[in-house]
Order: C-alpha cells, then structure tokens, then sequence
C-alpha cells in the first residue's frame, strides 16, 4: 500500500475491473488485504497520487456512483500511517454514499484525504496537486471543503479542476444550514418519543461548540431549550454561558450530563462502550459524522431504549447547501429541502420499528433501496 500510495504517480485501483491494479503489487502479493479492504464494502475505486516535487500524498475514496459523482468533501489531516489515511478515506466515503442517497440527493459517495501538516508553507502547492489529481478522474469525484481545508482551499483548487463546489461567494458556510437540519431531525425525535415537535422545556447536552454546535444551540435557545455544553475551547464555552445561558461541563462530562438529548457535535466514534453505558439521554441527535464507534452501537442504544437519529440521516444539510451551488437552487429551496430531514428521520424510526432492527441499520437499508432501485431502473433502461 504503501509503495502504491508513495511510488507511482496515479496508481488506480479498481475493486470492480477484471484487470489487475496498475500499482507495483497485485492480488497475493504482501498487498492483497488492499483489494479485501474495498471489496468488504463495495467501494468502486480508489486513486492513490504521490507528486514528489510539492511532497503531495492524497487519496481519493469513491464508494459509489450510482445515484451520480461521488460528492464529498477534501480533509487535510497529519495521518499517523497510510493504512490509517486509507481506512478513513473509505470510511468517509461510504457515509457520503449513504448520506447523499438520504437527502434525495442526484450525487454518490465519495471523499479525499491529503496527508500532511497543516502548517507546512507548501499548501498552495499541495492544493494544486490534489487538484490535478482530482480532474484525473474527470468528474467521477466533486470535493468540497472539509476537516483542514477551507472554502478559500477550493479557490486554489479550482484552478486546476472544475469539479469542485463550496467556492466562496457562492452557496457559503455549511454549517448553518447543518444545524438546522439537525434542528428538524431533532424535532422528529422529539415527535417520535413525546409526541410532540416542541423542545421548548426539555435539556440538550450539546459536545462541541464549533461551527455546528453553536448554530445548534441557538436554535434550541431560541425555542427555550435548557442548555448543557462543553468544548476544548474555553472561550467557545465562555460565549455559550454569557449569550444563551448555557451551563458548562467538562468534556468527560458531557455522556453522563442530565440531559434528555445528547447532541454530539465534536468528534466521531463518541458513542462506544466506554461511553455508552455512561449515557442519560434518552435521544442522540447531533452533527457530527460516525458518531457509533462500530454499527454494533447503533444496535446496544436501541437495545437500551435511546433513540438515535442516524448522523448520516440528520447531517446533510451541509450536503444539501452544496448541491445547492452545483445545481443552481436557490438559498431558500436549500432550506427547504434541509427541513425535509425531519420527514426522513421519522421514516426512519417506522423501518426501524417495522423491521425490528436499529435505526442505523434501518437508515443504512432506505439508502441502500434508492440505490438498489436506481440500478434496477438503469438497467431496464439499457436492455
Ligand atoms: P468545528 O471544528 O467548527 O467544531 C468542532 C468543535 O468541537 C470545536 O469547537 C472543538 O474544540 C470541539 N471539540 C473537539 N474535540 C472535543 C471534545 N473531545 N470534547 C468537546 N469538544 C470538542 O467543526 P464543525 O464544522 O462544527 O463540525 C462538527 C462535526 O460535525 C464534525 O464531526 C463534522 O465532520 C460534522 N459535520 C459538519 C458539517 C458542517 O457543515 N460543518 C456537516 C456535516 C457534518
């Protein structure tokens, strides 16, 4: 893998093509975990790009196209290995497969990592690299920005690429839009649990008070919603107590807060076994992507009675804003379709019921189906 990711200078490796990858190793070669790896979750390809005079590493996932080009966003993150890059990039993207396929969105799945510093003074050049790397691919894979990378980010590269969206000056921070449909996905729980949208009264626990998080809680504010929070931050946690009244806790707090929601807005992988048997809530509904630490989570909380809005389910309004910009709707058509979370999440919650299983299994299963269907209806379409 390694020697794919370092050696060659676009080594693709297609999990569904007859022919071999172009990488140095092939199956049954110290390598042939590599190919189990995307095969285990149907991963279409995968494209691996070294350019040695900017010191470029990326890698591009791309889970699924069936619906259309594997939406995603760019992260930048210092990765500890390349296994570790690898396994997030697939991870990430099949979460946007499945999240794109919930908001009844016209994309697929896909996702890009560039492994380095942040700091390094090469950025730029970085940038263009990974732009390159995407219009290899012409178009199979649209980025955006993501964890490390900034709208600017997609200015420079789009100087090498049209496929890619999130630019500035046009559909413009994600984050709010997120927020409010985790605002809508929320209130779904709460029609589910209590029979009613209202969250005025109730207590939400809220981790991480970044971008999502703080628009999050000033919705809930503004609806009456008592307030518990916590973040690295100081200062993030400082403004939520002086502007909305919000009463602090340490990180490590936050699971075991008395609270009727827990609304993770920080990290992936919060709800495992450490934390799990620690939960109050009787709903988890927040931003943040991979919230179960594996989908055996997904089925202790249903098993323990919590109810848990999908992340991917509740978390595509940032998704929403960008299919916004590519297909020229306008901010508030945006909105709406954001608002519809709410519908899908009571969907949902009636599968999981109807078929006795999580709600993540169940809202893994709806976006499996429009997927399914789709393929059905293209090839009916060429015979
Ligand atoms: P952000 O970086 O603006 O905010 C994250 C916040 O979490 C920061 O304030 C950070 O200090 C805090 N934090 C980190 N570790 C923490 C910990 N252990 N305990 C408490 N707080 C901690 O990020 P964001 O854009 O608000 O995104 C939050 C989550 O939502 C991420 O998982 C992201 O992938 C996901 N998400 C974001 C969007 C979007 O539109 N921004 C869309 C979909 C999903």
């Amino acid at each position: 893998m390694k020697s794919s990711a370092s050696s060659s200078r676009a080594a693709l490796a297609r999990t569904r093509s007859t022919g071999g990858p172009e990488g140095p190793q092939g199956p049954g070669g110290s390598d042939a975990g590599l190919f189990q790896l995307l095969a285990e979750h149907g991963h279409e390809q995968v494209s691996f790009w070294s350019d040695p005079a900017s010191g470029y590493r990326g890698i591009i996932a791309i889970h699924d196209t069936t619906l259309g080009p594997g939406l995603g966003g760019t992260r930048f993150w210092p990765y500890g290995s390349d296994r570790d890059a690898l396994l997030d990039v697939l991870r990430l993207a099949r979460s946007m497969t499945y999240k794109n396929a919930l908001a009844g969105l016209t994309s697929g799945g896909g996702k890009s990592v560039i492994v380095g510093d942040q700091g390094t003074p090469r950025r730029e050049a970085l940038l263009r690299a990974h732009g390159r790397h995407i219009q290899s691919l012409h178009g199979r894979y649209i980025t955006a920005e993501d964890v490390g990378t900034s709208p600017a980010d997609m200015e420079i590269i789009r100087a090498e690429t049209p496929y890619v969206t999130g630019l500035i000056g046009k559909s413009g921070d994600p984050s709010p839009v997120t927020a409010y449909g985790v605002y809508r996905g929320m209130q779904a729980c709460a029609r589910y649990r209590w029979g009613t949208d209202a969250l005025g009264g109730r207590t939400v626990a809220i981790q991480g008070l970044g971008h999502v998080g703080y628009a999050l809680a000033r919705l809930l504010r503004r609806d009456g919603a008592t307030l518990v929070v916590t973040d690295l931050d100081a200062a993030r946690v400082r403004r939520a107590v002086e502007e909305l009244g919000a009463q602090a806790v340490e990180p490590d707090e936050i699971y075991a807060a008395r609270a009727e929601i827990f609304a993770p807005c920080a990290l992936g992988g919060v709800i495992n076994d450490t934390t799990l048997p620690r939960l109050r809530a009787e709903i988890v509904a927040g931003g943040a992507n991979n919230q179960l630490a594996e989908d055996r989570h997904g089925d202790l909380l249903a098993e323990r009675g919590v109810l848990y809005a999908p992340d991917f389910a509740i978390n595509g309004g940032g998704v929403i804003n960008l299919s916004a910009e590519l297909n020229g709707w306008s901010a508030e058509y945006a909105m709406e379709r954001t608002g519809g979370i709410y519908d899908t999440v009571l969907t949902v919650f009636a599968a999981a019921k109807q078929e006795g299983i999580s709600s993540a299994r169940a809202a893994e299963r709806l976006a499996e189906r429009r997927i399914a269907a789709a393929k059905t209806e293209r090839g009916s379409v060429a015979t």
